[in-house]
């Protein structure tokens, strides 16, 4: 069947709406992606049909939640291909993901002296709770440095690799360039020295099919708002043997199999990781993957052709492997302005440091406009931001 954005876009009603007279044109996907009906709807019948406390009680409701709620930790664990779906635990998003193997995993196995690899692509969720983690036990950050073009210079990582080293945690896709981390020679390098790996996988679940026992990750942290799903909800994914050694990260209802004040057990895998009520309705969702990727390079290449050809106009990440995230600047206009001024014509793309201080600073800017695109963005939408970009030009002389 053909493949016909135009069409699906209409699942989406966000996008059949006017801003200021023109027709929206949204092309701030990296920050969060738009809702289809089926979503919206399902949270609309979860809450007026289904809604009761999970795990808990015994009536028909609570039942049935649970039921919706399990199924859908199956869906995830089909979607991402993990070997079971105790491997599969419902956090807040990417954030809480990787807090939570920082504050359980990390504390556990990361002592004073050791080390933790990451990259200077990384978003702050990636990198903070790390330097939290370091500064609390004394342990040090290495940084695998990256080209201007905006790639890992993966050459660079055996030298950072040695005996200290443990704990390797990178962004499987950047969310200021694009790249696409060639993560397979990167855990395949670890794990020659037992380093485990976790993948920030919020930029890459979007874009690319995700196969976690084939990358052979040991942690993979995703939010389901990047993923056409609601905020709140976002998944870890750890491998059962590792996630078994790990202490709980909060303490509360659902996670524990027995209390008293002298002493708490803890529940089995995965509700040991799960205090409290979770975002039962965020859960339930169809997570149902079309293949897009072919239609989303169609679209990256025509874009970064459009846009290439706007006078001044530099494309900020070349990486070969890239999906479709394209940070620009142009001439010495603020990229706050160029937003803005788009934004009169109801176009939406994301300006500033989106999240990454250090790669702005290792690439020397301040601030980056970034466009990014999702299966239902077209052809017509990059033309209107190369004709929005022509008249950013013209205001600024
Ligand atoms: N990592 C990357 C690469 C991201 O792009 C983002 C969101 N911009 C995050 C982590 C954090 O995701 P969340 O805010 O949903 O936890």
């Amino acid at each position: 069947m053909k493949y016909e954005p135009k069409i699906l876009r209409q699942d989406f009603p966000i996008l059949q709406q006017q801003f200021k007279g023109n027709q929206l044109v949204y092309l701030d996907n990296a920050a969060t992606t738009q809702k289809p009906k089926s979503v919206i709807d399902t949270l609309q019948q979860y809450y007026a049909e289904d809604n009761a406390n999970i795990h808990r009680g015994v009536h028909y409701l609570s039942e049935r939640a649970t039921e919706k709620y399990e199924q859908a930790r199956k869906k995830v664990q089909q979607f991402i291909g993990a070997k079971e779906t105790q491997e599969i635990i419902f956090v807040r998003g990417t954030t809480e993901a990787i807090n939570l193997v920082a504050q359980t995993f990390g504390k556990k196995n990361i002592k004073a002296g050791d080390e933790i690899i990451l990259s200077t692509l990384e978003h702050h969720s990636n990198i903070v709770p790390w330097q939290i983690l370091a500064e609390g036990v004394g342990a040090n950050l290495r940084i695998l440095p990256i080209t201007d073009d905006g790639e890992l210079q993966l050459e660079q990582l055996p030298k950072l690799i040695n005996s200290k080293t443990r704990m390797l945690s990178i962004g499987h896709v950047s969310n200021a360039l694009g790249t696409v981390n060639p993560v397979h020679e990167i855990i395949k390098m670890a794990h020659e020295h037992g380093v485990p790996v976790l993948l920030d996988g919020a930029q890459s679940i979007p874009h690319l099919k995700i196969d976690v026992q084939a990358i052979d990750c040991d942690f993979f942290a995703f939010s389901g708002h990047k993923l056409f799903g609601p905020t709140g909800i976002g998944v870890l994914y750890g491998k059962k043997s590792l996630l078994e050694t790990m202490p709980p990260y909060q303490g509360g209802g659902d996670m524990i199999r027995e209390v008293t004040f002298e002493k708490t057990t803890y529940n089995t895998l995965p509700y040991k990781f799960e205090a409290g009520t979770p975002n039962i309705a965020g859960t339930i969702n169809s997570l149902d993957w079309n293949a897009v990727q072919h239609y989303e390079k169609e679209l990256l290449d025509y874009a970064t052709h459009a846009l290439q050809e706007v006078p001044c106009l530099k494309i900020i990440g070349q990486a070969k492997e890239k999906v479709g995230v394209i940070s620009f600047i142009l001439k010495d206009i603020h990229p706050h302005d160029i937003g803005t001024i788009l934004d009169q014509s109801g176009i939406a793309i994301r300006t500033g440091h989106h999240c990454t201080m250090p790669l702005m600073l290792r690439l020397g800017l301040p601030a980056t406009a970034r466009a990014s695109f999702a299966f239902y963005n077209t052809r017509e939408e990059v033309d209107k931001l190369v004709e929005g970009l022509n008249r950013v030009i013209k205001l600024f002389g």
